[in-house]
């Protein structure tokens, strides 16, 4: 049987973090998700959003985590090489119902001690961001609420721990976790391996519920609330610098506009409660929705922009809330639930609350003095001048052949994409981690061309090439 200090379930930005966290000690640390690639399920399609916590309910677990953890990207996005800004946020008010939520806000805002939130004049919010409904009376701004992309945060932090000794066992699902004297003994998976351990982790987004019952700790149950979303083309017309929220209601945050790292305009998401796990469909009542919300904040909005559509599935723990828990009666277990709407920013403070709850419960683990906290990015390319490109193409000519035209990514990218630690084996794991077929054509042009690049580095026959996972082979053979 194979052995490790510590099994994290679930390679999302919540267990991708705390694998990072983790591997500052000395410990074997082992974790296993039933994808093909790390990156997760959840933190895959979501606004993309490091929040500031100004909104959630003040006093809650959430809340601390999240005020917590947005300081921190200013550092790790720098360490990861992740693109993030600082845009800020506004939420508008466009009647009197909603101008007269504002200093309700305003002090959720104080009692969450996010102390920099102001109010704007609805002159200043039209300054700011011209396209909003000229009948805006006033609203909030948020100056610290920030975008960042997704898949880079994720996938650079698991790409760090691996590289900082952390082992990664993939398309491998756990099924079962057997217990011994009322502790944690090992976890069993779909490729009939056994892997003994002091500790578990289970960071397994919208199956947590699934994956608690396997130690009898299954006394909630997670229900899909889905999110869909619009991708708006860069050259759209009609576009916004900050984040515009809508006033928030008790069932969701609402229907937002923002830029993304990229350019792009996103537009969204959508909140309905469902009961099926593997829903992700989009709708046309759903999108409809959308474009209707938006357009009362942003008019203009060109929904015919659009380049491409997506949906999320946000994991609504019920009873609801943030839990984060280890039980007296199974050493060495830690559940992790109710990671809803904010997952993705509180990542990193959950993860360090997760290690010192674990320090404090009998993990015994020195520091590393020899962790590197740095993660060499890709080139991007189409960010670079004129002079950087030559100079690239001059070490490595792949550098000089576009491959993907609508971003701008060559064939360098790619295969530095396909060779580095946890590397790409699928199309859209290409796509997540150098955009090559994120842009207008969505793959139209590039896609065959990424698959015959994937084909040739890993030396797979086109056809076993995927789009994401088995059964999702792209081509059938050559026909000339
Ligand atoms: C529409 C929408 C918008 C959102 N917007 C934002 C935002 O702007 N900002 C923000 O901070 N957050 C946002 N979120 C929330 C955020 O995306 C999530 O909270 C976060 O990504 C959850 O990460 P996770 O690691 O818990 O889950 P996941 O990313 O789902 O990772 C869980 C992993 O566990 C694996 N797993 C499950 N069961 C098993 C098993 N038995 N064996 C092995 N592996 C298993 C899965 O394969 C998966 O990879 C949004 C979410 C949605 C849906």
């Amino acid at each position: 049987m194979k052995k490790t200090d510590v099994v994290i379930i679930g390679a999302g930005a919540v267990g991708s973090a705390l694998a990072r966290e983790l591997s500052k000690y000395r410990l074997d640390v082992t974790v296993i998700d039933k994808n093909e690639d790390v990156g997760g399920d959840i933190s895959k399609s979501n606004s993309a959003i490091i929040h500031t916590g100004y909104d959630a309910s003040p006093g809650t677990l959430e809340s601390q985590l999240v005020v917590a953890a947005n300081p921190m990207y200013d550092r790790i996005t720098k360490d990861l090489d992740v693109p993030f800004a600082r845009i800020g946020a506004i939420l508008p008010a466009f009647n009197d119902e909603q101008f007269e939520k504002l200093p309700v806000l305003k002090h959720k805002a104080m009692m969450n001690r996010v102390y920099d939130v102001e109010y704007k004049t609805g002159e200043e919010l039209l300054k700011m961001e011209p396209e909003l409904n000229p009948c805006v009376k006033g609203g909030l701004y948020i100056p610290r609420e920030s975008i960042i992309d997704p898949f880079l945060l994720v996938i650079g932090m698991a790409e760090n721990a691996a590289d900082n000794g952390v082992h990664f066992m993939l398309s491998t699902k756990v099924t079962d976790i057997t217990v011994e004297n009322g502790s944690v003994r090992s976890v069993k998976t779909d490729k009939g391996d056994e892997i003994r351990a002091g500790f578990v982790i289970n960071a397994a987004g919208l199956y947590c519920d699934e994956v608690a019952s396997y130690v009898g700790k299954g006394d909630y149950y997670v229900t899909p609330r889905k999110g869909q979303f619009y991708i708006l083309d860069k050259n759209t017309s009609c576009r916004v610098s900050t984040i515009v929220l809508p006033i928030p209601t008790k069932i969701t945050k609402g229907k937002l506009m923002c830029p993304t790292i990229h350019g792009n305009m996103l537009v969204g998401p959508t909140a309905e409660d469902l009961l099926d796990k593997t829903d992700k469909r989009t709708t046309a009542d759903g999108l409809a929705s959308i474009a209707a919300d938006v357009s009362k904040m942003v008019p203009g909005v060109m929904i015919r922009d659009t380049i491409t559509q997506y949906c999320g599935l946000r994991a609504q723990r019920n009873p609801e809330g943030l839990n984060i828990d280890m039980y007296d009666d199974l050493a060495g277990y830690v559940n992790i639930s109710g990671v809803r709407s904010t997952g993705l920013t509180g990542s990193v403070a959950i993860a360090k609350y997760v290690v010192d709850l674990m320090l404090q419960n009998g993990l015994k683990a020195e520091f590393r003095t020899d962790f590197n906290p740095i993660r060499r990015g890709t080139p991007r390319f189409d960010e670079l001048t004129d002079e950087e490109r030559r100079e690239l193409i001059r070490k490595d000519p792949r550098y000089g052949n576009i491959v993907c035209r609508c971003e701008t990514v060559t064939e360098g990218q790619i295969c530095d994409a396909i060779h580095r630690t946890l590397g790409a084996r699928t199309v859209d794991a290409v796509k997540r981690r150098v955009r090559a077929g994120m842009g207008r054509c969505q793959g139209g042009f590039c896609g065959p061309k990424v698959i015959e690049i994937l084909s040739r580095e890993l030396g797979i026959p086109v056809e076993e090439i995927r789009k994401n996972e088995p059964g999702s082979e792209m081509t059938v053979g050559n026909i000339r």
